[in-house]
């Protein structure tokens, strides 16, 4: 028998008010005990005085509401109280709770497990909820609530609805060889294949701009040593820039740093500093700070004064046209020479006086719009390793399905292509989907 689950579904802490929310066979059971009342209307809320059954002392009083499964968050029964948010009341309203037989506390995610497992949501809209409540900037919570809302879901069931529409015409001629198929049946095999790769590879291309949004976009400082990466960064988190990382302070030591501009979420990544964390083993360092500078959505040069512009400086390999040039270390002076010809105007700044940090943070601000302006065009992402590494999956599949010598072969990658497209959401039943389609096809009744 399924237990009855019950937590709090509010952050802890003093608040006005706080939900308990319980789901399971027992819940409503559960609401009628510490409410006293049995008579519940469906999603009709009461205000009620909460008691503690077991000693029928008052606990608080506030109000009560029944969702009768399977309408409800879970598919179960599901019972709210709404109680003041006070540690005292959590702490007796919980163990009166967790006192009743069929009763006992919910693991991490196992309302939203519930929900999956009844099908309430598929796996893409459970993420969707939980990057929602992690969302904190619009765009994240933008993209999370269109995840949460099915967007995904329903680009990926398309895409594995073809798949099996494609498998279904190559098991038709594997399966009924002598029955009479239209001649350009297997040409069209072919055809459903070859455009569904592109619309998976299409899907697949999006993994980068989700992956931004929802992670923020990577910002990788480079520049020669000593010209003032670290101090920059150490500026900029202590500037308009809201430093996001739990712990925040400095960035000494630190490779990467969580920040957030203009209601967007970006991550520092200061090459330097991946070169000293390498230590021992500065060739991997060296290798992991080119990945980062060569993955990143924005590029900051950072040149120092004394130096610039520095023509042979090697940091002018990273620069393109969209390369924020920084020229630190204003205060020494030597900073106006413009650039070379061909290379972007630079920033003046000094991360000892903070003179020019305005400026720059206006730039940075500019790049980071840039940079989310075509994420924010792209209505369903992939936003999660997860998805890319399926979406890849999925692509070899086709791929060697299109490659493949035989109709076995080819079916068998059809169905591969399916699977993964199909454990995106968690949707990995095929042969439903086949019925369907040959229950279409009328060959052979
Ligand atoms: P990194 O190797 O590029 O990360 O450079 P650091 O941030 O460690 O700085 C190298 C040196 O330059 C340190 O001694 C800093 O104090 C100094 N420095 C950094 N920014 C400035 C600046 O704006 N003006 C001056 N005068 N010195 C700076």
């Amino acid at each position: 028998m399924s237990h009855t689950i019950f937590a709090p579904a509010t952050a802890p802490g003093r608040a006005g008010v706080a939900v308990v929310r319980i789901s399971g066979p027992q819940a409503l059971a559960a609401l009628a005990a510490v409410s006293g009342r049995a008579d519940w209307q469906p999603r009709r809320m009461e205000f009620v005085r909460f008691v503690d059954p077991a000693t029928g002392e008052a606990v608080d009083r506030g109000l009560g509401v029944a969702f009768p499964g399977p309408a409800s968050f879970t598919g179960e029964d599901v019972a709210e109280l709404h109680v003041h948010g006070a540690s005292a009341v959590l702490a007796r309203l919980t163990a009166a709770l967790g006192a009743m037989p069929g009763l006992r506390w919910a693991e991490p995610g196992e309302f939203t497990r519930r929900a999956f497992d009844n099908g309430k949501m598929d796996l893409t809209a459970a993420e969707g909820l939980a990057d929602l409540i992690a969302a904190e900037t619009e765009s994240q919570r933008r993209q999370a609530l269109r995840q949460m809302d099915g967007a995904l879901a329903a680009r990926l069931e398309g895409l594995r609805t073809r798949a099996i529409a494609a498998l279904a015409f190559v098991e038709a001629v594997i399966d009924f060889p002598d029955e009479e198929l239209p001649d350009d049946t297997l040409a069209r095999g072919v055809g459903l294949i070859r455009d569904l790769r592109a619309e998976v590879a299409a899907l697949a291309d999006t993994a980068r701009l989700g992956a931004r949004v929802r992670r923020g976009a990577a910002v990788a400082v480079v520049g020669a040593p000593n010209a003032g990466k670290s101090s920059l960064v150490n500026r900029l988190a202590g500037w308009e820039v809201a430093i996001v990382s739990p712990e925040a302070g400095t960035t000494r030591d630190r490779v990467s740093v969580e920040m957030a501009l203009g209601g967007q979420a970006f991550t520092v990544t200061d090459t330097a500093g991946l070169r000293a964390a390498a230590g021992a083993v500065e060739a991997e360092g060296i290798r992991r700070a080119e990945r980062a500078v060569a993955e990143a959505d924005v590029r900051i040069a950072v040149f120092a004064a004394d130096l610039w512009p520095a023509a042979d400086d090697p940091t002018w390999r990273w620069v393109d046209r969209d390369t924020l040039v920084v020229v630190n270390k204003s205060d020494l002076g030597r900073a106006d020479a413009p650039a070379p010809s061909g290379m972007p105007e630079p920033v003046r700044v000094s991360a000892a006086t903070g003179a020019g940090m305005d400026d720059l943070i206006a730039a940075l601000r500019r790049k980071l719009d840039a940079a989310s302006a075509d994420a924010a065009g792209e209505g369903a992402p992939l936003t999660r390793e997860r998805h890319r590494a399926l979406a890849e999956e999925a692509l070899a599949a086709l791929d060697r399905a299109l490659a493949a010598p035989g109709l076995e072969l080819q079916a068998e990658d059809l169905r591969l292509a399916a699977r993964a497209l199909g454990r995106m959401t968690g949707r990995i039943d095929v042969e439903d989907v086949l019925d369907r389609i040959f229950s279409e096809f009328c060959i052979g009744k």
